[in-house]
C-alpha cells in the first residue's frame, strides 16, 4: 500500500506531535508513524499503585516557553507545586546527614556554585551555543571537571549527589550540557533543577496533553505500531517504508526517535559522516543516561522528606515524598542513576527499594513500586538525553538539514535538552524548517 503526503513525520513523542500538529496547521498533509502502539514516547502517563503516574517525563515549569503555551492553550495551566521537604538526608563520604534545607544548601552551595561559576560566561547567548569557543572543555567529562575542583571526599559526594537526580555517573558524561542547562537557567544549578523536576502537570498529565494536540489536527494521519525501517530520499521525495512493508511517499521527513535509536533505521544516501560519528558514539549509545525513575507507595502519611546520595553508592540516588496518596499513604520519587539495580520484577525491586529508602528513614515502609524500564525499550534504549563528551556541540550536525530529511527531539535539542520543553522547542523548529523549505520547492516549481 503507497500514500502520498507532503510530510512524514517519523516518532509520535512530543517532538513528532508538536511537528505534525504545526505542520497539519499550515495546510500541508501529514502522516504520523509511531511505533509504540501508544503515542507520548518517553511521556507515559499510566495507572498503577492506585492511581495516574507519569512513568517518563512529568515536570515542567511555566519558564519553559513551548510548554508553557501548550499548557495554556489547552487549559491545562493550573500545575502542581512540590510539596515542600521538612527534612533533607544527604549520604557524603559513608556518613547520612540529616537537617533542614538550609543546612544541606549551605553544605553543598560552595561546591555548586564553583561547579557552574562560568556558565553563563560559557554561554552567553544560551540559544546560540556555539558564540563562545568551548573547544577547551568540550571532551571534559563531568567527573573531569569536578576532580579540578579538588574537593574532599565529603564535598564531593555531597555535590555529586546533587546532581544525581539527573546522570548516569559522571565518568560518562560531558560537563557541556549540564553547563549550559545551569546557563539557561541565568547560571543558577538550583533554578535549572526546579525547572526540571517540581512543578507536575494538573490531573490527566502529559497523556491528557498529547491527547489535546491531536485533536487539534484530526487530519493528521496517525500509524501506531508502525516502526519504521527505512527511508530513503531521491532528492525530491523521501519513501519510508515500515517493518511490516508499508510504503509511504512524502516530499519531506521529519524523523523525531530518540538518538540512541536513529541507527536502527536505514537511511538512503547514508547520513553524512559527522552525524554518523555521533550517533556511533560507544558502540551507538550518544546518550549514556541509564537511570530509571521509580514511583514508591509507602504506607502511611509520611514527613516530608527529600534525599540524595552519589551516583552508584546506593540503588536509589534521590528521593523525595511527592503527595499524599490513596488509602492514607504517601507517594515517593525515586531517582535511580543506574537502571540495572532496580528489578525488573516487583518484589525484589520493592525490597531494594524500601532496603535503600531506609538508610535514610529508617522506618519506612514500601507497598508496592511502579517503574518503566526505558534503558531496555527498543524504542528509546535509554531515558531521559545527558550527552557525552562532544555530542552536545556534535548535535548541531544532526540539527542540520540532510536533503528532504529533518531531525528533531529533545536530544538534539539545544535549549530544554532532555526535557519535554526541548522536545516541543525542537518539533516546532522542525516544522518551520520543512514548511519554508517546501514553499521554496513550490516557488521554484512554479517559476520552471
Ligand atoms: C523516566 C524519565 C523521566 C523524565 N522526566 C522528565 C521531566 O520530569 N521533565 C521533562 O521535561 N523531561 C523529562 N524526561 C525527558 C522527556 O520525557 C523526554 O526528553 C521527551 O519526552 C522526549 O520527547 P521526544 O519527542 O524527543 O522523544 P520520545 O518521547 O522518545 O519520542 C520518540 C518516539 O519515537 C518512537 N520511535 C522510535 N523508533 C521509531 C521508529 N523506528 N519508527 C517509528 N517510531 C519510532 C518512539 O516510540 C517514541 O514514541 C524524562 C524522561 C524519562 C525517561
Amino acid at each position: 500500500m503507497t500514500g502520498q503526503y507532503d510530510v512524514a513525520v517519523v516518532g509520535a513523542g512530543m517532538a513528532g506531535i508538536v511537528a505534525a500538529r504545526d505542520l497539519s496547521a499550515l495546510g500541508l498533509s501529514v502522516v504520523l508513524f509511531e511505533a509504540r502502539d501508544r503515542v507520548g514516547g518517553r511521556t507515559y502517563t499510566e495507572t498503577a499503585l492506585g492511581g495516574a503516574l507519569e512513568l517518563g517525563g512529568g515536570y515542567v515549569h511555566w519558564t519553559q516557553p513551548h510548554i508553557w503555551t501548550e499548557l495554556q492553550r489547552h487549559q491545562m495551566a493550573e500545575l502542581q507545586p512540590p510539596v515542600p521537604s521538612e527534612k533533607i538526608y544527604w549520604l557524603a563520604d559513608g556518613a547520612v546527614n540529616a537537617g533542614a534545607e538550609s543546612a544541606w544548601l549551605e553544605d553543598v552551595k560552595p561546591a555548586i556554585g564553583r561547579l557552574f561559576a562560568d556558565a553563563r560566561q560559557r554561554f552567553p547567548i544560551p540559544y546560540e551555543p556555539h558564540v563562545v569557543d568551548n573547544g577547551d572543555i568540550e571532551a571534559q567529562t563531568l567527573e573531569e571537571r569536578i576532580d579540578a575542583l579538588c574537593l574532599s571526599r565529603h564535598e564531593r559526594d555531597t555535590l555529586e549527589g546533587a546532581l544525581s537526580g539527573m546522570i548516569h555517573s559522571c565518568g560518562v558524561h560531558g560537563a557541556v550540557q549540564l553547563l549550559h542547562g545551569a546557563a539557561t537557567s541565568f547560571g543558577d544549578y538550583g533554578a535549572l533543577l526546579e525547572t526540571a523536576g517540581a512543578w507536575s502537570l494538573p490531573p490527566g498529565g502529559t497523556k491528557k496533553l498529547i491527547d489535546s494536540i491531536l485533536a487539534e489536527c484530526p487530519s493528521v494521519h496517525v500509524h501506531r505500531s508502525s516502526p519504521v525501517q527505512s527511508i530513503s530520499d531521491d532528492g525530491s521525495r523521501v519513501t519510508i517504508t515500515t517493518r511490516v512493508g508499508r510504503l509511504v511517499i512524502a516530499r519531506a521527513a521529519i524523523v523525531a526517535v530518540p538518538i540512541n535509536t536513529i541507527r536502527d533505521i536505514d537511511f538512503t544516501p547514508e547520513l553524512p559522516r559527522p552525524v554518523q560519528a555521533i550517533l556511533d558514539q560507544s558502540g551507538g549509545t550518544p546518550n549514556p543516561l541509564k537511570a530509571c525513575k521509580v514511583w514508591a507507595r509507602v504506607r502511611g502519611q509520611i514527613e516530608p522528606f527529600s534525599a540524595f546520595a552519589p551516583p552508584g553508592s546506593l540503588p536509589i540516588s534521590a528521593a523525595r515524598v511527592e503527595k499524599p496518596w490513596h488509602g492514607g499513604d504517601t507517594l515517593v520519587l525515586c531517582m535511580c542513576a543506574d537502571a540495572a539495580a532496580i528489578p525488573a520484577t516487583s518484589g525484589p525491586r520493592r525490597e531494594v527499594v524500601e532496603t535503600a529508602l531506609r538508610k535514610f528513614v529508617p522506618d519506612i515502609e514500601v507497598v508496592d513500586t511502579a517503574i518503566h524500564d526505558w534503558v531496555n525499550d527498543e524504542f528509546s534504549k535509554g531515558a531521559w538525553m545527558m550527552h557525552r563528551p562532544g555530542g552536545f556541540t556534535g548535535a548541531s550536525e544532526i540539527r542540520k538539514r540532510h536533503g528532504q530529511v529533518h531531525f528533531a527531539g529533545s536530544d538534539i535539542a539545544v535549549v530544554g535538552t532532555g526535557a519535554i520543553e526541548g522536545a516541543m522547542d525542537s518539533g516546532a523548529a522542525a516544522a518551520r524548517s520543512v514548511a519554508a523549505a517546501l514553499a521554496k520547492d513550490k516557488l521554484c516549481e512554479s517559476k520552471i
